[in-house]
C-alpha cells in the first residue's frame, strides 16, 4: 500500500483551544510530519475537554482512519479526560501501569497524589510511551485505527513523535523513512537559525527544531543525504563550528572533547557566572583529565588575589570590563599549571554597573599559555539565571573555538541569540 493511501487524522483535545486561548501548534506539526512521509491527513479536528465532545469524534475518526493522533488531555487535572473517552471507545477499562507508576516516582512525585495518580491509568492492551520532559506518559493501541494519544505541551508531544510515533508508523506501515540528519546549536535563536536554514534554499529538505533554553536541536529530513550534509555545512560555516555539533551533545562536551583530544586542562576565574562553568564542565565524571579549576572571584578582594592582578586596577576600571576580564584570564594562568584559561566577569542583574553599563553586558576573556589574551563581549538579555547561563555556555563555547585550529573567534560574531557581540571579533593585545 502506498503512504499516501493510508488515511490520518489528528485529534486535539482542550478547551483552551477551543475558546482560542491557546493557539494551535500541535496540529500543523503532526500533520507537516505526516507529510513528510507521504502521509494523507484527511481531518486535524478540536474538541473541547468534555467526554461526549471527544468520544463522539474519537469513534468516527478511529472508525473510519487507519491512523489517528490525539494531542492533549493527559494532565492530571479532573478535566484531562482522553484517556477516559479512549477507553470507553476501545471498550476497554483503565488500569494502573507499574511503568507510569515508576515514571512518577522518578520525577520526584514519591507519595503520588490522587490527581498525579490518574496519569498512571491506561487503557488495557495499550503500551506506553514514556515520556522524558512531563508526568502525562503517552500511549498507543490498535482499536480498529493504530491510536496515538500524546500529551498537549509541544515541548513534549515533539520528542515523543521522534522518538517513538515516527518508528512505529514505519514499522507498521512498512514506510521509507527519508534520510535525516540531527544537530545541535548553541546560543542561536529559533529565528535566525529558520533564517540560515531557509537562506540556500535547498529543495526537497526540510526540518523540525525542538527549542531549548540555550539549545536547538535540529533534525533535517531529505531525499538525498549530500543536501542535508551542504545545509548542515552552511550552518557551520556561519555559526561557527563549535555552535552547530553532530547530534545532541552539551556545550560542556563540546570543549572537554577538544581538551581531551588535544591533551590540555583549562582553568577558569568566574565572577558573575559563581562557579557555574566549573559545574558546567564537572558534571561528567572523569573531568579532572580536561579541568584544572576554577577562582570564583566575586568581590573586589577575590579578584585581586588572583596571581599578577594589577594592585589598583579596579579602581581605574568597572569589574565589568575588558581589562578586568583579561587580569582574571592571566590571573588564572598564571596561579595554575593548566594550559588554557577562561575568566568571566558580567552584570547578571537585577542591578547593572556604574557608568550605565547594562544587565546583561558580559566580558569573556580567554588565552592559551604563552600567547596573546582574547577578549569578548556580550549584551545578554533575560533575567539573572538566564544571563548566567548564556556567559557559562558562551565561556565554555568560545574557549572550543579558541582551541581549534582554524576556528577564529569572530566567527563567533553571528550570535544573534539574546546577545550582540561588539566589539566584533577579537581584540590582539
Ligand atoms: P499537562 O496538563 O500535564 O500539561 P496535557 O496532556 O493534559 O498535559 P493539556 O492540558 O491539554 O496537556 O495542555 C497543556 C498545555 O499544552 C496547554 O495549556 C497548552 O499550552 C499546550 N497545548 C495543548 N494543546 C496544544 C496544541 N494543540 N497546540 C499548542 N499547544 C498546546
Ligand atoms: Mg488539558
Amino acid at each position: 500500500m502506498k503512504a499516501s493511501e493510508i488515511s490520518c487524522s489528528i485529534l486535539l483535545v482542550g478547551t483552551e483551544l477551543t475558546e482560542g486561548k491557546v493557539r494551535d501548534t500541535n496540529g500543523s506539526f503532526l500533520a507537516a510530519e505526516l507529510k513528510q512521509r507521504s502521509l494523507g491527513v484527511r481531518e486535524i479536528v478540536l474538541v473541547p475537554d468534555n467526554l461526549p465532545d471527544i468520544t463522539e469524534a474519537l469513534s468516527r475518526l478511529t472508525e473510519r482512519d487507519r491512523v489517528v493522533l490525539i494531542s492533549g488531555g493527559l494532565g492530571p487535572t479532573s478535566d484531562d479526560i482522553t484517556r477516559d473517552a479512549l477507553a470507553a471507545v476501545a471498550g476497554v477499562p483503565l488500569e494502573e501501569r507499574e511503568e507510569c507508576v515508576v515514571h512518577l516516582k522518578n520525577r520526584g512525585i514519591v507519595h503520588a497524589l490522587k490527581t498525579n495518580a490518574r496519569q498512571t491509568m491506561i487503557p488495557r492492551g495499550f503500551t506506553v510511551l514514556p515520556n522524558e520532559n512531563g508526568t502525562a506518559c503517552g500511549f498507543y493501541g490498535f482499536h480498529k485505527a493504530l491510536t496515538v494519544c500524546l500529551p498537549g505541551p509541544p515541548g513534549e508531544l515533539q520528542p515523543l513523535f521522534f522518538r517513538f510515533v515516527m518508528p512505529l508508523l514505519s514499522e507498521t506501515f512498512h514506510l521509507e523513512s527519508p534520510p535525516e540528519l540531527l544537530f545541535s546549536t548553541f546560543l542561536v535563536s529559533e529565528s535566525v537559525l529558520e533564517e540560515e536554514l531557509t537562506a540556500p534554499a535547498i529543495p526537497g529538505v526540510s526540518w523540525s527544531t525542538r527549542a531549548e533554553e540555550l539549545r536547538v536541536v535540529v533534525t533535517l529530513r531529505g531525499k538525498n543525504p549530500e543536501d542535508l550534509k551542504g545545509l548542515y555545512e552552511h550552518l557551520r560555516g556561519v555559526f561557527g563550528r563549535n555552535r552547530v555539533v553532530p547530534g545532541e551533545m552539551e556545550a560542556a562536551d563540546i570543549l572537554s572533547r577538544i581538551l581531551r583530544s588535544s591533551g590540555k586542562r583549562v582553568v577558569c576565574a568566574e565572577s558573575c557566572t559563581g562557579g557555574l562553568v566549573a559545574k558546567l564542565l564537572t558534571d561528567a565524571a572523569g573531568s579532572s583529565d580536561i579541568f584544572w579549576g576554577s577562582f570564583v572571584t566575586y568581590r573586589k578582594e577575590a579578584k585581586e588575589r588572583l596571581s599578577g592582578f594589577p594592585e589598583d586596577l579596579l579602581d581605574k576600571y568597572d569589574p565589568v570590563s575588558e581589562p578586568v576580564a583579561k587580569a582574571m584570564c592571566k590571573g588564572a594562568l598564571a596561579g595554575s599549571d593548566a594550559d588554557v584559561a577562561v575568566a568571566v566577569t558580567g552584570y547578571a542583574g537585577p542591578e547593572g554597573g556604574a557608568d550605565r553599563i547594562p544587565v546583561g553586558r558580559v566580558w569573556i576573556a580567554l588565552s592559551l599559555k604563552g600567547q596573546n589574551t582574547y577578549t569578548l563581549c556580550f549584551d545578554f538579555r533575560g533575567g539573572r539565571g538566564r544571563i548566567r547561563r548564556q556567559a557559562a555556555v558562551a565561556a565554555l563555547l568560545c574557549t572550543a573555538s579558541l582551541l581549534q585550529d582554524g576556528e577564529r573567534l569572530d566567527s563567533n560574531v553571528n550570535w544573534g541569540y539574546s546577545c550582540t557581540v561588539f566589539p566584533l571579533g577579537p581584540h590582539v593585545q
